[in-house]
């Protein structure tokens, strides 16, 4: 827009009013401009001179002029202060000039009068006709004056001298005209200018394109302008010129070229590409986080380094129930917070592109990247096939399965503590994804998943000690500490571990260090550096930074998630719009649970799939027995199941263990809207049906089996759900005590079994198995395999042969024997079922996660997480043995023992059963029913002293060494602190010998 076409005419005529009626009256007005361009606007940055012609139409010769100029902005402009000269003639014909400067500061007004006199004979002054350029004036404006104005415009100059011209009568004024005021928008210089792209190592990178922007510096979001339609090519000797007026001085330019498109493995035909690796010329700023391109200087040859490579996942997500369009827009910025948190981790080299999202199990079984699982109680998992030696990113070949909303372990400052079991917290907590670290534990998953990266919080042996709190998101990616009132673990929660994190030897332990080829996760993501294209694509590395004083890190960018240097979770593209469901979140009450325990509690759609909304609520009373079911519709049916939180007893049988429920709620006769609660009753199940839960794999065939010990009254009925929606169902054939059911069905690599039995009284019940199935690829081997639930780890010594493996974990009750009374059960049990089947050969490992649990004695008081213990079941003699060695870590949360054969596997407290209700740990159990005195090895509550009590002994000396007597200190009858012959031979005095031999008192 020009200013002064409209500005000029207005006051013209205005001008031209105020002009005497006399048209010859002199004209002053403004010849020309220099430093205009094409569109007649002032170019920043070059010489601006205005050239003012003074033309005598008055039939006379005028002796005395004086005239002002003023140079002003209407818009706050600011100018070089100007300069001005007299040109042409008009010195030969005056004899005197004077000048006046008002304020010449270049800001406000400018003023400059101008004044001649032809006093002295022959006077001449200028003649009439005269018509010449008589004065320039000069000034300069700088670029970030562009968009404004500036004017040149007449003045009196003075307040006595006013504006006008003298005959040559010595009486007669005129008031010449005036063309102006003249107005002129600033623009930019239009820059003919040259660019050299260079690599990493400053070598051009010729013939390639790239697509060209402007950058607007409005961080978080650097709203770019595409410079052209296309890409603009370099030449040969990497140059692209850059078309003219593109660019002005102080412009951010960004260049960007797309070099690698990985193709996907998985979801071909949904989303073809994994990632896309796009290299550009930002740079960070590495103390403050800052990112930016390179300005535009104005030299016309500037060389740019192309050194930024940024790595862009697409992923497919499947929602497993009819989710309302409120999860779904929060699922959008949940991704777009853990793309924002990936770039902070990745120091602004990863991020997310593409994110397409189905709900109502779309894509459930097409090989999705995230599966979203109504379960309220499926802890985050990722099981990887294995890849030891694998240093190059590779994507398994299954899915990360996340909850509704991970909220984290327990403990977590925030958080309200979990109870008992950590998910009654799904229930009060909100279910809102953009509060909580839900997004951290998504990245984590990621880690695992496209990074290729394995856990850094799980150790051979324990954490050392050099360690920072925490070793970088594959540790601990949590905001907070998992123990409240522990270090916190940020600034390290977004960041990656890297060489200074091993460089002491005693923290070469992690499973990252173990089986990533001994590299610090930096090092491996930094092995995706190469030739891509032609190109040199180099990812750098923390110590390759200028870093901040005292940190090995970068901490940005993008570390204060609150306050983003760059937001990339904006870029994120959603293609599938949110679509509104008529399905809801339903209450659901669970009766006839005892508080401290959880159902399961499982949702048959309208369309026929079942899903596992997870586990009621435990406590408070207040909430318990409650659980949320997501994408409920009128008419869908629920199940319950559960049972109590302590297993069952062989030796004491009881009713009522394990408690099931059916409800379908009539599309008649319930309103159901949101907000009203369904309540599914538990009747419970008549007969007590302690058993453990196995499979044998053999060549292609599986077979599960149950190992009862007391028959159902008929052959239960067991149904197989594949992840890859493969369903079947078979009675199973009852051998001696086990039942077993076999299927023609691939169980594919994860899946449930359902079993339906009949109780004493004939009324029909269910419970659910979960497995994880590994095929064995005899390349790779199988360093791990993960329980279904993701909450048990087999490490597995990759030497051995194994062809299959099969994780089964069953949360229903099992038997007691060899357990003390009392024992808390951490509620689930896990098979490794193995082919070949036999003992295991090199080092193997279980790793139960028990980080989540709170186990408190029934007083409320009494931590018996540190009691904690590996048993496995042996089938021979039909009764648990605790696993030697077995240790419980309060840092990591993890139970861990050595183990040697396959088999059954459960944790639990190895409590002092005394019989009292209460769990030991914080209470001494020795002589609690002998008024202090020791003996009482099998804890009967009368106190008596007689031949079990021998026989308790002998078994614990001789029989099974393993297993701690109900309470160790009653067995050591002459306090030496050991538990031995003499002991025996001192109880043996004691009940047949001499009544009145007196055993030790309790220390
Ligand atoms: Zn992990």
């Amino acid at each position: 827009m020009k200013l002064h076409t409209g500005v000029c005419c207005v006051l013209c005529l205005v001008v031209s009013l105020a002009a005497p009626a006399i048209g010859q009256t002199g004209q002053v007005s403004l010849d020309h401009v220099d430093g205009l361009n094409g569109d007649g606007d002032i170019i920043a940055g070059e010489t601006i001179t205005f050239h003012i012609r003074f033309y005598n139409d008055v039939p006379a010769s005028i002796w005395a002029f004086s005239n002002g100029f003023r140079l002003y902005s209407p818009d706050g402009a600011t100018w070089q202060p100007p300069s001005y000269a007299q040109t042409g003639t008009l010195a030969a014909l005056f004899d005197q000039y004077l000048y006046y400067e008002g304020s010449l500061d270049g800001s406000g007004s400018d003023t400059i009068g101008f004044t001649g006199l032809d006093m002295y004979f022959p006077q001449i002054g200028m003649s009439p006709g005269f018509s010449q350029v008589v004065l320039t004036i000069s000034t300069q404006v700088d670029v970030a004056q562009v968009g404004r104005h500036l004017c040149l415009g007449s003045s009196g100059y003075a307040p006595y001298i006013p504006w006008e011209w003298a005959l040559d009568d010595g009486e007669t004024s005129v008031t010449p005209t005036w063309s102006g005021p003249h107005c002129y928008e600033i623009a930019a210089a239009e820059l003919t200018k040259t660019i050299v792209v260079l690599d990493e190592f400053s070598s051009p990178i010729a013939n390639k394109g790239f697509h060209v922007y402007r950058v607007d510096q409005n961080p978080p979001t650097f709203t770019q302008h595409q410079i052209g339609t296309g890409e603009l090519v370099t030449d040969g000797s990497g140059c692209i010129t850059l078309p003219s007026g593109a660019f002005v001085t102080g412009d951010w330019i960004k260049l960007e070229r797309k070099v690698h498109t990985e193709p996907a493995r998985r979801h071909v035909s949904e989303l073809g590409t994994m990632y896309t690796i796009w290299l550009d010329n930002a740079d960070f700023n590495t103390t403050t986080g800052d990112m930016s391109y390179d300005a535009i200087d104005s030299d016309p040859e500037q060389s740019i380094q192309v050194n930024h490579a940024t790595l862009c996942y697409n992923l497919l997500v499947s929602v497993e129930w009819d989710a309302s369009i409120t999860y779904l827009s929060q699922l959008q910025e949940n991704f777009a917070m853990m793309s924002n948190y990936l770039y902070d981790v990745t120091d602004g080299q990863c991020r997310i592109d593409t994110v397409v999202i189905y709900d109502d199990g779309g894509r459930w079984t097409e090989q999705p990247d995230y599966r979203i699982h109504a379960d309220n109680s499926k802890w985050p998992s990722l099981n990887m096939l294995g890849y030891p030696g694998a240093i190059r990113v590779t994507i398994p070949d299954r899915p990360i399965e996340m909850p509704r909303k991970h909220y984290g372990p327990v403990g977590t400052a925030g958080l309200v503590a979990l109870d008992y079991l950590g998910w009654n917290a799904s229930f009060n907590l909100s279910p809102d994804l953009r509060e909580g670290d839900d997004y951290r534990t998504k990245a984590h998953e990621f880690g695992h998943y496209a990074l290729g990266f394995w856990e850094e919080n799980k150790f051979f042996g324990s954490r050392c000690e050099s360690s920072p709190p925490s070793m970088g998101f594959m540790d601990h990616e949590y905001r907070t500490p998992y123990v409240p009132g522990a270090v916190d673990p940020e600034p390290y929660a977004s960041e990656m571990s890297c060489s200074a994190t091993y460089s002491d030897g005693s923290c070469r332990n992690t499973w990252q260090w173990w089986f990533n080829n001994n590299l610090s996760c930096w090092d491996m993501f930094y092995l995706q550096s190469g030739i891509y294209d032609d190109v040199q694509v180099v990812l750098k590395r923390p110590e390759h930074q200028i870093l901040p004083e005292g940190l090995d890190y970068f901490p940005g960018p993008n570390d204060d998630l609150a306050n983003l240097d760059f937001n990339v979770g904006s870029l994120i593209v959603f293609p599938i719009g949110l679509e509104a469901t008529t399905a809801y979140t339903a209450t659901a009450k669970v009766h006839g649970l005892d508080e401290g325990d959880n159902a399961d509690v499982y949702h048959e759609t309208s369309s026929g799939r079942r899903v596992k909304q997870g586990k009621t609520a435990d406590r408070p009373a207040s909430s318990h027995g409650l659980i949320k079911v997501l994408g409920y519709r009128v008419g869908d049916q629920l199940e319950a199941s559960g049972g109590h939180g302590v297993s069952v007893r062989l030796e004491s049988p009881s009713s009522g263990t394990w408690l099931y429920g059916r409800l379908t709620v009539a599309k008649s006769g319930f309103p159901g809207s949101e907000g009203d609660t369904l309540n599914v009753i538990l009747a419970p199940v008549q007969g007590d049906y302690p058993l453990v839960s196995s499979a044998t794999l053999n060549g292609q065939s599986t077979e599960f089996h149950l190992q009862v010990y007391q028959e159902f009254s008929e052959p239960p009925i067991v149904e197989l759900r594949t992840d890859c929606g493969g369903f079947a169902s078979t009675s199973m054939t009852e051998s001696g005590a086990t039942y077993t059911g076999s299927f023609g069905l691939s169980p594919g690599s994860k899946g449930s079994l359902t079993y339906w039995a009949m109780d004493d009284s004939l009324n029909t019940f269910f419970f659910t198995a979960e497995y994880a199935h590994y095929d064995i690829d005899s390349v790779s081997g199988l360093p791990i395999a993960s329980s279904a639930d993701g909450m048990c780890d087999f490490i597995l010594d990759t030497s051995q042969e194994l062809t299959r493996v099969m994780v089964l974990s069953s949360t229903f009750a099992v038997p007691t024997a060899g357990l003390t009374p009392m024992a808390a059960y951490a509620g689930c049990t896990y098979a490794l079922v193995t082919d070949p089947n036999g003992s295991l050969m090199g080092d193997n490992q279980i790793s139960i996660h028990c980080g989540h649990l709170q186990l408190l004695d029934s007083s409320g008081t009494c931590d018996l997480m540190g009691q904690l213990t590996v048993f496995r079941w042996d089938e021979n003699i039909a009764q648990w043995l605790s696993v030697f060695g077995s240790s419980f870590n309060e840092d990591t949360g993890l139970l861990t023992a050595d183990i040697t054969q396959p088999g059954i596997y459960a944790a639990f407290t190895v409590g002092d059963g005394n019989g009292d209700g209460i769990h030991d740990g914080c209470e001494s159990c020795c002589g609690l029913y002998t008024s202090g005195s020791t003996g009482n090895t099998n804890c009967d509550v009368d106190g008596k002293l007689n031949l079990s009590d021998i026989t308790a002994a002998i078994t614990r000396v001789y029989i099974e060494p393993s297993v701690p007597l109900c309470c160790e200190e009653n067995g050591d009858v002459n306090c030496d602190t050991k538990i031995n012959l003499a002991d025996i031979t001192q109880l043996i005095t004691k009940v047949y010998l001499d009544p009145l031999f007196e055993l030790c008192e309790c220390p």
